[in-house]
């Protein structure tokens, strides 16, 4: 086996939000892993400490950023600190994210907030400060992606979880039009669409019945492992640059 086979991901500069925990810890464990430099962002920095010295420990390259993506500032911040220790980033992966169920009528405008501030603005924040960076790479003729994690809850109605959806049609409508304008510049935009996956997403929400109801459908159906989702991220960007997996839902066998 040559190294392009062993490290297809040597190389890369890759950003990784919502490392902390769940999809987002398991996509930069694993991009490190494949070879690439990953920046761990969120906003526990003990976590984020703990991911890096776990990486390095394993041979790869980590750098943790704590930062918190509803923060203009905080995220021009890292990004100024990324490019200090890494240089230019060619690899977005948003996976920052949150959800935030319940039902309209309890006018919960405070979780609305949280959530499109979090799921669709954060996307935009990050978008904005390495849009530079992913076409200076493709303009190099390198790999450049941007990776969202969206949800199959942009397809899908369900009671109380109306602005969760609403967020997430938004950040799959988003990644399909940024492909408009990214595409023809050889930028890769992927959007990832997983059903139900055991993170720690469920743990946010304060209402009882609704986090029961939730603890029901995973027994019931069986939930990805973020490991899982980690490798479909790892596998569309390693992927020659001319080949785009734009839209990718990826469900448990038996959700349907
Ligand atoms: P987790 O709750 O485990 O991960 C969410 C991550 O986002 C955490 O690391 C959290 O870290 C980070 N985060 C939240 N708010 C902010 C913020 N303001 N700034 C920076 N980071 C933030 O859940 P998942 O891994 O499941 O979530 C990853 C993505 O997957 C989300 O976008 C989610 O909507 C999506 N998704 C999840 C599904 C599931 O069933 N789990 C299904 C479909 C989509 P910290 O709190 O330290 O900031």
């Amino acid at each position: 086996m040559n190294t392009a086979d062993a490290l297809p991901l040597a190389g890369r500069t890759a950003i990784v939000t919502g490392a902390a925990s769940g999809m987002g810890a398991a996509t930069a464990r694993l991009l490190a892993a494949r070879g690439a430099r990953v920046a761990l962002l969120a906003r526990r920095a003990e976590r984020l400490v703990d991911l890096a010295d776990e990486i390095e420990k394993d041979g790869g390259v980590a750098l943790a950023v704590p930062t918190d993506v509803t923060s203009t500032e905080s995220v021009a911040a890292a990004a100024a600190l990324i490019r200090d220790d890494f240089g230019p980033v060619d690899l977005v992966v948003n996976a920052a994210g949150t959800m935030l169920p319940n039902p309209i009528d309890d006018g919960r405008a405070d979780e609305w907030t949280r959530m499109i501030d979090t799921n669709v603005t954060g996307v935009l924040r990050l978008t904005k400060e390495f849009t530079p960076d992913l076409l200076a790479a493709a303009d190099a003729g390198r790999a450049a992606d941007l990776v969202n994690i969206s949800s199959i809850g942009a397809h899908v109605t369900f009671p109380n979880y109306a602005v969760y959806g609403a967020t997430k049609a938004a950040l799959t409508q988003l990644s399909a039009n940024l492909r408009t304008e990214f595409g023809p510049r050889n930028v890769r935009v992927t959007n990832i669409e997983p059903g139900l996956t055991d993170t720690e997403l469920g743990s946010h929400i304060d209402n009882a019945e609704l986090s029961g109801q939730l603890d029901q459908m995973f027994d019931l159906i069986g939930p990805l492992t973020a490991e899982e989702i980690a490798e479909v991220v790892a596998f569309a960007v390693a992927q020659p640059r001319h080949v785009n997996l734009r839209q990718i839902i990826v469900l448990p066998t038996r959700q349907a």
